[in-house]
């Protein structure tokens, strides 16, 4: 959707590289709606709120369309409650994970990948077996060969060319490869230790406390637990502290070391590069779509929409529990009239401020959950280009490229949307989307910038990241969208598991296998009032897809008891 539309003439003379300087640059803010989200905030806090217009009934509310949302409504289908509401504050379904096109090619506005998920998810894994992206063939799983992330998936431009992988490996000095293999091992003993896994919560029993050694590492940063242990190879340290930015929107100095180890040792481990890898990571599959994870929202929104239980553009404003039910108000932005909500249930998935704002007399667990709670803006540039642009030396373009210098905060490189064609010379002549990354979670007042600077700003900032490896960018942009997110995703600060998983006690025992006919009976974290079942990324500290959609799968199924 195209909010705002600019030409900015002069924005494109600045730009960093650029050949023809009197060319326009078109393009536009696009993707989360950052004044319905200000406006939302203002209401809240101004106090008295407009009273409904109409009232409505239903058995279950569901607040929030991400992924925990739409995941907790799947899970009511499943469970064979189809009385029920999806409330969204947004146009489209999918929250962070939603897609977006420019000029016809679809394209991420936020998350873009998901890895082949492990044992520890299997709702994750049903969800993907019920979407035919992954079978059982002669008695092995297999995923879809053209979701699978095709090689190359990833490299790095460093010392003027580009590498496969992102670690540094090529005539590194022996040092920083025998502190590569140092912290392999001791990734490999924290995953043999059975203590990480993904998704987090999931791990432990019902009212069991994670390990004193989790909590121990859950004490200090990332970088401090790096120095403690010797390890101050500077190419490492940049791999590590670029792990967190990707997965957690803040660097390592930010984040705690239990979060920074959790990266790899829940997931894909971290290979010794001269043993037979190419990059720090084993080789590892990931799920990718040109339109990212916008893919599996539009699958989990689309029989939402047919059956009449979405209702975007609707924004909660209060939710009430009360003896004999919940009322959930909310502001439909199409009609400017407040709707009530009358059920039974309702499930809480929205980020932890916005659940805190709007729940009445709050449970003491959701104002614990919300006071540690901190989340990093992100930025997500989406550069349409028509033909294929001049490369660095090296390594053939990848999936994923990132810059070792990028001179832009918080950069990340970019994913090409065209990567998963089948044709790989047709692929590379063809039209493109480049999404640019961007975890302000490490900068000042990144949230004020977001809010006054205009799209240009970060598009002049995406490609001044990659006027190194590719100096014709500026001269080959078609359009550009830039997606903002002011509370994107939460950072697990030092302290963050230790509180969570205080809290995550509060979870019920919830027998799926009853309620789905199912063979996977297990106790899913779900904190609960009587009435509410809370479920959002937020709750496990850490903003993954598998976090969210096994949250959203656990309340949903809370509320159809
Ligand atoms: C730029 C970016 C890139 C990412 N990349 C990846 C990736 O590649 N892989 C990955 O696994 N994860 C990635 N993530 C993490 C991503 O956040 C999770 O995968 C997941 O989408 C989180 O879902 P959620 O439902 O917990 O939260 P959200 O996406 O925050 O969903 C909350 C929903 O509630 C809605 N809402 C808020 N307030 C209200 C209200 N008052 N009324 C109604 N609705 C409301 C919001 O609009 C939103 O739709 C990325 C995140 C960002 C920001």
């Amino acid at each position: 959707m195209q909010r705002r539309q600019f030409l900015a003439t002069a924005a494109a003379t600045a730009l960093v590289g650029c050949q023809d300087a009197s060319r326009t640059l078109e393009g536009c803010f696009a993707g989360a709606d950052m004044a319905r989200g200000h406006a939302l905030r203002d209401l809240l806090r101004g106090g008295a709120l407009p009273g409904p217009a109409v009232v409505r009934r239903v058995r279950v509310v569901v607040a929030g369309g991400g992924i925990a949302g739409l995941a907790a409504a799947r899970a009511l289908r499943l469970a064979g409650v189809e009385d029920f509401a999806l409330l969204e504050l947004e146009d489209e379904a999918g929250g962070n994970s939603r897609a977006g096109s420019v000029l016809g090619r679809a394209c991420p506005r936020g998350a873009h990948y998901l890895p082949v998920p492990g044992d520890g998810a299997p709702e994750v894994q049903d969800l993907l077996e019920e979407l035919g992206l992954r079978q059982r063939v002669a008695g092995r799983w297999r995923y879809d060969e053209f979701t699978l992330c095709h090689s190359p998936q990833e490299r790095l431009h460093w010392q003027g060319r580009w590498h496969y992988g992102l670690l540094p490996v090529e005539g590194v000095a022996p040092g920083t490869l025998a502190q590569y293999r140092r912290f392999a091992e001791r990734v490999q003993a924290f995953a043999r230790s059975g203590a990480f896994a993904m998704p987090t919560f999931a791990n432990f029993g019902s009212n069991e406390a994670p390990a004193p050694a989790l909590l121990a590492l859950d004490a200090m940063t990332f970088a401090g637990w790096q120095a403690r242990e010797g390890l101050d190879d500077a190419h490492l340290r940049w791999y590590l502290d670029y792990c967190c930015r990707d997965d957690y929107g803040a660097g390592s100095g930010v984040v705690s070391a239990w979060a920074g180890i959790h990266y790899f040792a829940s997931r894909h481990g971290f290979a010794v590069p001269d043993e037979g890898e190419r990059d720090g990571e084993a080789d590892e599959g990931v799920l990718t779509w040109p339109e990212g994870n916008g893919f599996l929202a539009r699958r989990l929104a689309a029989p939402l929409a047919a059956a009449g239980q979405l209702f975007t553009g609707h924004s909660v404003l209060r939710i009430a529990e009360e003896r004999h039910g919940v009322q959930v108000d909310a502001l439909d932005h199409a009609s400017g009239q407040v709707v009530r909500w009358q059920a039974e249930r309702c499930v809480v998935a929205l980020p932890l401020p916005l659940a805190l704002a709007v729940v009445q007399q709050p449970p003491p667990f959701l104002r614990a959950a919300a006071l540690g709670h901190a989340a990093a803006p992100w930025v997500v540039t989406n550069l349409a280009i028509a033909a294929p642009l001049a490369d660095a030396p090296g390594a053939a373009p990848a999936w994923d490229n990132v810059v070792y210098d990028d001179p832009t905060p918080g950069g990340l490189g970019y994913v090409d949307a065209g990567h998963q064609r089948l044709d790989a010379r047709a692929a590379l002549a063809a039209p493109t989307v480049l999404s640019y990354y961007q975890a302000l979670g490490d900068m000042q007042g990144a949230r004020a910038q977001l809010a006054q600077r205009p799209w240009q700003h970060w598009a002049q900032a995406a490609i001044g990241a990659l006027a190194q490896p590719h100096p014709d960018l500026a001269r080959r942009i078609e359009r550009v969208e830039v997606t903002r997110y002011g509370h994107a995703m939460a950072v697990p600060r030092p302290g963050r598991l230790e509180t969570l998983s205080r809290i995550g006690i509060q979870r019920p025992t919830i027998n799926t296998s009853l309620l789905l006919n199912g063979e996977r009976p297990r106790a899913l974290p779900t904190p609960a009032t009587a009435r509410l079942a809370f479920a959002h990324a937020d709750w496990s500290g850490y903003s993954v897809f598998e976090e969210a959609f096994t949250r959203g799968h656990g309340a949903g199924l809370q509320a159809a008891i």
